[in-house]
């Protein structure tokens, strides 16, 4: 086994509706982990398949942003073990203000599934910095502000080809989440996807199924159409009323009929409106 072709392992989490993924790359000596999903059964879940499964050491988690279906489960995942969990320091930021304000209502819809111990990366990492464990080389991309207050992703080459972990920035035909207010810098952030990347690339998104380059066309136009309705529906109004905020998740439900991860989008959509409003989008 003299070369080992790094192997892409998804784990994707569903919790009711809740569709989360993580990643674990296999190397000839290890496991390198992306993200770590919410559960504590799917943090469990995807720990037991490093050990029972790959059977091999983790090595390093990298996490891609700090929303709390990505970090959460770090305590589990990383149980009894000292390894590095890389982030930028504005994801470790946000995730801490995160984790504060959304566990009572974490608390609420998960209940005992919510981690009551919650851990956060210990290595601060830098956008364009190369971070490297078993002899493949992980690069950082730090996006900024977009699905959250700080989006990065992390890449490698396996045979030439690239392989992207996007967190957030693209959901593969499932509804999105606004609540963050950077939709404007979100839609700069898919430029950039297409500026970086060609149709030989293989993109590997949090929510949904691994896809290519054709679906940032397709995100950048779910994003378009939340704001030009939303837009046409304010008419110079603060705020929505709650017949008018169902038919504006009605329109997205038209655009994307299915109702996978529906409650990022409709989840605190007054502050949604509002923030959105604040920073100028609509
Ligand atoms: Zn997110």
């Amino acid at each position: 086994m003299e070369n080992f072709t790094p192997v892409i392992h998804r784990y994707e989490a569903t919790v009711s509706n809740f569709f989360v993924n993580a990643f674990l790359v296999e190397t000839k000596n290890g496991v390198v982990a992306i993200d770590a999903t919410l559960a504590v059964s799917s943090s469990r879940t995807l720990r037991s398949m490093i050990d029972d499964k790959i059977k091999k050491p983790l090595l390093a988690v990298l996490v891609t942003h700090g929303h709390p279906d990505h970090f959460t489960g770090l305590a589990e995942l990383t149980k009894g073990l000292d390894v590095p969990i890389l982030a930028t320091q504005g994801a470790i930021d946000f995730a801490m203000s995160e984790d504060k304000e959304k566990e009572p209502i974490a608390l609420q819809i998960f209940g005992d599934e919510f981690p009551k111990k919650r851990i956060f990366p210990n290595k601060v990492v830098k956008g364009g910095e190369t971070h490297t464990f078993d002899g493949v080389n992980f690069l950082l991309t730090d996006y900024g502000p977009g699905e959250s207050d700080d989006d990065t992703a992390w890449s490698l080459d396996i045979d030439g080809i690239k392989h992207v972990f996007l967190g957030d920035i693209i959901h593969n035909h499932m509804h999105c989440f606004f609540r963050d207010g950077h939709a404007i810098e979100w839609l700069k952030n898919l430029d950039r996807l297409l500026d970086q990347y060609d149709h030989t690339t293989s993109l590997y998104t949090c929510h949904g199924d691994p896809c290519g380059i054709e679906i940032v066309y397709w995100h950048r136009a779910y994003i378009q159409a939340f704001i030009g309705i939303l837009k046409s529906m304010l008419k110079g109004k603060s705020s929505l009323n709650e017949d008018e905020k169902n038919a504006l998740v009605g329109k997205m439900q038209s655009f994307l009929p299915n109702d996978k991860t529906l409650f990022l989008l409709t989840y605190e959509m007054d502050k949604t409106i509002a923030l959105l409003r604040k920073n100028g989008v609509v």
